[in-house]
């Protein structure tokens, strides 16, 4: 590093309040809101959110159809019709489906049909295949051997959606059978909250690019990949940004290609604690707004939370563990909110710890822990284990969880056989 040893945050500044977990993701929450809305061509709409209301244009089924292979007929011609003794009508046709009746269908006579056919005219039942004789005793005839009464085996038009009615609100999440009903009633496009943009940066004069070999004292990034991954998961398009050394120049330079980028949020990771060359933190001071930076959460006190110009910054603490912890807690509503989401918390249950936890100094402490289904447990029906040893460096305590169980900040210990919240983040409930 060049120029001057940058000062120590706490010489020229009193040391910031604390905030609760709380209070920093409303103070954080408080900054977004949902993006506005464009048109979003169907094959790019799942997963988003709905930002109009959708009435039915179009009755579903379009037209009243069979929904059995089997004779199209009227029931009244069948009453008394049992296998022994059964009722023979005349065919006078036979409708595909995608074709239209050539025929109608008169007392006496009934119609070949397929599934999803078009009902003919006339016709008020379908019989199966399997309770005819499907024309083999005499041609030109069928033998119907069970009593219909009207309506057997159609689908009535407008049955499943009649026009007019109201089938998807605003804030509707359009999962695959949303798209396929909208896809039904003839959207091409729909409006929808876009995906946010979310400019991503690592810095540390340590980390170079995980594509090449790390130099004595370097190591790859992992941040960079791990926060994009999970900003792809949260339903967000990743801008990166790189790298950055850790000068304040190279910090500006880099993070001037946010707004470029059009980012709606900038994600930095490291640079934010208290070290000689956490710089993040003063260049938020110097060329914008910082509103928050150290948050009673564990791992990963620091967190910076502020503005440059009109682009909000997450500024993560550089270790891994804690930056994942961080970006659950706080970047993650973040991004479903921009995405129109009124769903903020993670999927979260209820599991029983097996092990001992302290938790001193008043934090809430996210504890990486891998839950297992507990074949005896009612309430909870879950055991929770710690996974790997502590340490906010260790990636592989996180391969090892799949969950963060939550100690609150007034539990300075837990017992084994405590109850306990645990949020599950790959648990993509939607
Ligand atoms: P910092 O918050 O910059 O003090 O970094 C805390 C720890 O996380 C240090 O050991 C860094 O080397 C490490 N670290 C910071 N950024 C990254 C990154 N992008 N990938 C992997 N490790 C990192
Ligand atoms: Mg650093």
């Amino acid at each position: 590093m060049t120029g001057p040893r940058p000062p120590r945050d706490s010489a020229n500044h009193a040391p910031p309040p604390w905030r609760t977990v709380d209070e920093a993701r409303t103070l954080i929450l408080d900054a977004f809101q949902a993006l506005t809305p464009v048109s979003t061509v169907l094959d790019a709409a799942l997963g988003r959110v709905l930002a109009e209301t959708v009435v039915a244009r179009d009755n579903l089924p379009p037209f009243t159809n069979a929904a059995m292979d089997g004779y199209a007929l009227l029931a009244v011609d069948t009453y008394g019709a049992t296998s022994g003794a059964p009722t023979r009508l005349r065919v006078v046709g036979e409708i595909a489906a995608g074709a239209v009746s050539p025929a109608t269908v008169r007392s006496g006579t009934a119609i070949r049909i397929m599934t999803g056919a078009p009902l003919p005219p006339g016709a008020d039942a379908v019989v199966r295949f399997e309770e005819t004789d499907d024309g083999r005793d005499t041609p030109g005839h069928v033998l119907i051997g069970r009593q219909a009464t009207a309506g057997r085996n159609v689908r009535p038009a407008g049955e499943d959606v009649a026009a007019g009615t109201t089938v998807l609100s605003p804030g509707a999440r359009l999962f695959p059978a949303e798209i396929g009903l909208l896809a039904s009633l003839g959207h091409a496009t729909i409006r929808t909250h876009p995906q946010p943009r979310i400019a991503i940066l690592a810095t540390g004069d340590e980390v170079v690019p995980h594509t090449t070999t790390p130099g004595p004292g370097q190591i790859r990034d992992s941040n960079g990949p791990t926060l994009a991954a999970l900003v792809r998961q949260a339903g967000g398009v990743t801008v990166d940004l790189g790298i950055a050394r850790d000068t304040t120049n190279d910090l500006r330079t880099r993070l001037s290609g946010a707004a470029a980028a059009g980012a709606d949020l900038i994600l930095t990771v490291g640079g934010v604690s208290v070290g000689d060359y956490d710089l993040v933190k003063q260049v938020l001071r110097a060329d914008g707004r910082i509103e928050l930076w150290q948050v009673r959460i564990k791992p990963g006190k620091p967190l910076a939370f502020g503005w440059l110009g009109e682009t909000p910054l997450i500024g993560l603490p550089g270790n891994p563990v804690a930056a994942l912890v961080a970006f659950h807690q706080f970047v993650r509503p973040a991004i479903l909110t921009m995405l129109g989401r009124s769903d903020l918390t993670l999927p979260t249950i209820h599991a029983r710890l097996m092990e001992l936890i302290t938790n001193p100094g008043g934090r809430r402490h996210f504890v990486r822990v891998q839950v297992r289904p507990d074949p005896d447990g009612v309430t909870p029906r879950y055991t929770a284990h710690l996974a790997g040893p502590p340490g906010a460096g260790r990636l592989s305590s996180l391969i090892a969880a799949n969950g963060l169980l939550i100690l609150p900040e007034d539990r300075a210990a837990a017992e084994p056989g405590d109850i306990f919240q645990v949020q599950m983040p790959d648990w993509d409930l939607g």
